[in-house]
């Protein structure tokens, strides 16, 4: 949140001070980074527990900054939030996402969703779904394959443009998650109000898994939550068989984690998914 944005930040600035001798500041390198190609998407599979079949994948933005090399977005996105330039970079990752899916479709692929991260700012900025539902429609792309995530942080601002923007997104046909599950204050409030499709059960509980005697009574009734509302279920984090097993015990639909695979750069990720059969 705002909290961990500045602490990001500063931590940022700090080693950027110490590794650039151009001094060029963080918002411009971020500015340029867009302009001159150097954000690319990763990709993180998705399995369905009782198949085993890769149903999904997740979009993830890297920076591959010509100097620091890799940067992970914990380190930019709060400052892309702040300048504004999440919206066109937002905009980049949804269309690049969707046209990646294209090309997985034309390799013989079966037809993933595909899920794609969604800032509160981008959100907010308005004209949100009728950008949406123009990019769908120039790119033909079957919006039941798409999945936005969102995090309950929508909900804390919300003067009704939020939920209008979610139910606008609905109408398309396309999903939405409501991402990190359980780790906000409002987490069922937001689940009560807002028309989600899917819960992202965040990772702490699922790491918590055999370490904490509660874990799995907090998680057997979050599952049930999800059942009842008939929402689809991710569970995140997922990174050993023991959390796997209790998962597949629980009735968990679909994991991620890295015991599946990290984030893939897309090539990496196609090949993964040839090769697993799917
Ligand atoms: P997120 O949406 O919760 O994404 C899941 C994060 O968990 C990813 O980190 C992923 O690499 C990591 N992860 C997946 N499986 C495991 C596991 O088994 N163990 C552990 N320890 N970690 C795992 P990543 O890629 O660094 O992304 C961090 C956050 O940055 C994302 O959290 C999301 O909030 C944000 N983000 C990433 N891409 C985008 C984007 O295109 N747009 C926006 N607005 N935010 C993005
Ligand atoms: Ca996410
Ligand atoms: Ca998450
Ligand atoms: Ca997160």
């Amino acid at each position: 949140s705002k909290q961990a944005g500045r602490n990001t930040y500063s931590r940022f600035s700090a080693e950027w001070n110490e590794s650039n001798e151009h001094s060029l500041n963080v918002v411009n390198g971020l500015r340029h980074a867009l302009e001159r190609g150097e954000f690319l998407l990763y990709y993180q599979p998705q399995v369905n527990m009782s198949t085993g079949v890769i149903v999904g994948a997740e979009a993830l933005i890297r920076w591959m900054h010509p100097v620091r090399g890799m940067v992970a977005p914990g380190e930019f996105i709060p400052l892309s939030e702040e300048t504004g330039l999440i919206v066109p970079m937002g905009d980049w990752v949804l269309r690049t996402a969707l046209s990646h899916w294209q090309r997985w479709r034309s390799l013989g692929m079966q037809d993933l969703v595909l899920s794609v991260n969604l800032s509160p700012k981008q959100v907010l900025a308005g004209g949100f779904v009728e950008k949406l539902a123009e990019v769908l429609a120039e790119t033909g792309f079957p919006p039941d394959k798409l999945c936005l995530e969102v995090t309950e942080g929508i909900a804390i601002h919300d003067n009704g443009l939020a939920l209008e923007v979610c139910r606008g997104v609905r109408e398309l046909g396309v999903h939405l998650a409501i991402d990190d599950f359980g780790t906000g204050y409002s987490s069922l409030s937001a689940l009560h109000r807002f028309p989600f499709t899917t819960m992202k059960l965040d990772r702490s509980f699922i790491s918590s898994i055999g370490q904490q005697d509660q874990s799995e009574t907090v998680l057997k009734a979050m599952l049930g939550l999800a059942r009842g509302l008939h929402m689809d279920v991710v569970c995140e984090g997922v990174e050993s068989r023991e959390q796997w097993n209790r998962l597949q015990a629980l009735g968990c639909g679909v994991v991620q984690g890295y015991l599946v695979s990290r984030p893939l750069p897309v090539a990496e990720f196609e090949r993964f998914v040839l090769g697993s059969g799917t």
